[in-house]
């Protein structure tokens, strides 16, 4: 748990990383119902009520945890291309796979603007990887990377803008049979759930290790030097 334990500090400085056993008491776990399944709860909401932990459960040093968060979390989203590479260009396959029926169903007038979507959705996917290569090549010759700073924000999006481009060729078929709704998958490698609830899906992918708002400040303010708003 990251908490804040000097109040009289500086707001990044005040915070140490301590862990909590969740058997502790004054842990309460509630468990937050997928919005694909509601049988499926993939994330909690955690209270704590005066809850004590020994001190020897701090991890570091106190009042130093800004910096490992900063750095788990620089980890987590340096690392996020490899697999979002590998998933958003198997979707792309997948997608361009079954591109033919969909476009066959549309009417003609809106074939061209279709083939732009899935044509955008192709060079979306290699960008992500050649950020990607630039970036580790960056990190392999002892430079920085900013690209890392760009990979999170540009390939969640990227992941939500495919999904919604093939729900929408699906057209109403992308919304038709209850049994296509939860589907008790994550978004994978290889993933065969409905378009519609991939889509629903990444909107996780734009929140967790740091929201597209949050990335957005960090590039403007870090990689780019501009001004805080
Ligand atoms: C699928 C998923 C998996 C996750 N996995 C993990 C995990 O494994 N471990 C873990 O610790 N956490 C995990 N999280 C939690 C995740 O890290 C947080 O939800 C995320 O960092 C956003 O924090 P928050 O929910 O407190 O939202 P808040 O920080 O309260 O933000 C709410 C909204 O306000 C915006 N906002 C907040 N501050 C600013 C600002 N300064 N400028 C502009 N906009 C701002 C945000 O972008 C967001 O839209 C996961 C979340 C999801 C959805």
């Amino acid at each position: 748990m990251f908490c804040r334990t000097d109040p009289d500090a500086p707001k990044h400085k005040g915070i140490s990383v301590i862990l909590v056993d969740i058997d502790t008491p004054g842990v309460h776990v509630r468990p937050l119902p997928d919005l694909v399944d509601p049988e499926y709860p993939d994330l909690n909401e955690v209270f704590l009520s005066d809850v004590v932990v020994p001190a020897t459960n701090l991890v570091g040093t106190l009042n130093s945890g800004w910096a490992m968060a900063n750095g788990s979390l620089a980890h987590e989203r340096g690392m996020v291309w490899v697999t979002s590479v590998i998933e958003l260009e198997n979707a792309t396959k997948r997608l361009l796979g079954e591109a033919p029926g969909m476009l066959e169903r549309l009417p003609v007038a809106e074939r061209a603007e279709a083939a732009t979507m899935l044509a955008d959705v192709y060079i979306d996917a290699q960008a992500v990887r050649s950020l990607g290569f630039r970036g580790f090549g960056n990190l392999l010759r002892g430079g920085s990377a900013p690209e890392q700073a760009l990979m999170k924000l540009f390939s969640s999006e990227a992941r939500q803008r495919l999904a919604l481009v093939a729900a929408e060729l699906q057209g109403a078929e992308a919304i038709q049979g209850d049994e296509k709704f939860g589907a008790i998958l994550p978004l994978s490698t290889s993933d065969p759930s409905p378009w519609l609830d991939q889509y629903f899906r990444s909107f996780g992918l734009t929140i967790s290790a740091g929201s597209s708002e949050i990335q957005r400040n960090i590039i403007a303010e870090k990689v780019l030097g501009l001004p805080r708003a």
